[in-house]
């Protein structure tokens, strides 16, 4: 571990956005594997794929108890998306970046936008882009995890999803994997060693300063 990684700083939240088949889910499982970021899980009212499993991908639930916890306060946002509800648990969320530690959101537009509302200093938002809208279709044809009727739905989802790319701080054409996840980790990269994330810089620069060298 190097000197500079071990000055004390709050966890960021990295949120990634993109419409339905931009890469988003790839991407977020590659950053996940780095090993230092967390993962936050949603809870949704969508019915659970065939790959998924309950408490990794997201938490699972009712539409009578996802009311029950945002009217309880127990979330950070929430919206309704594709006819589901989905939302971020607010407490995990609030623990881990205290520990120190940064968390990965996929959310959409409109959750993006109430974290900024309330965690503006945070956050540090990402827009995926598909090449073209006709690569989406195949994207989304080609997972073939969804009924043709859903995938029609995304695309159609899609534009207005891409409306909004400009309320993101960065944005990322994700035509090629490799060079969308090596942008992903710049960004990592730049945003950890932002000086007003650092709260333990000063001490640093204090002890630095008092040397007797
Ligand atoms: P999917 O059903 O394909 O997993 O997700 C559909 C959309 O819901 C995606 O755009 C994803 O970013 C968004 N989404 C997933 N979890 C949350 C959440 O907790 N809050 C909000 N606002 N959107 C979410």
């Amino acid at each position: 571990m190097t000197v500079d990684s071990k000055i004390q700083r709050r966890g960021l939240m990295l949120i990634l956005s993109s419409p339905s088949g931009a890469g988003k889910t790839t991407l977020t499982r590659d950053l996940i594997q780095l090993g230092d970021l967390s993962l936050s899980v949603s809870i949704t009212t969508r019915p659970r794929r065939a790959s998924e499993i309950d408490g990794v991908h997201y938490h699972f639930i009712g539409r009578d108890e996802f009311i029950f916890q945002r009217d309880r306060g127990d979330l950070l946002e929430w919206a309704e998306v594709h006819g589901n509800f989905y939302g971020t648990p607010r407490k995990p969320v609030l623990n881990t970046l205290a520990s120190g530690r940064d968390m990965v959101f996929d959310v959409d537009w409109q959750g993006t936008l109430q974290i900024l509302e309330h965690m503006r200093d945070d956050a540090v938002t990402v827009f995926i882009l598909p090449p073209s809208l006709t690569e989406l279709r195949t994207r989304l044809e080609r997972r073939a995890e969804d009924a043709q009727e859903i995938i029609n739905r995304r695309l159609l989802n899609a534009r207005d999803e891409i409306s909004h790319w400009d309320a993101y701080d960065y944005v990322i054409v994700n035509d090629d994997l490799d060079h969308a996840f090596k942008a992903l980790l710049s960004i990592l990269a730049a945003e950890r060693l932002k000086r007003v994330r650092r709260d333990g810089l000063a001490r640093f620069v204090d002890g630095l300063l008092a040397e007797d060298a």
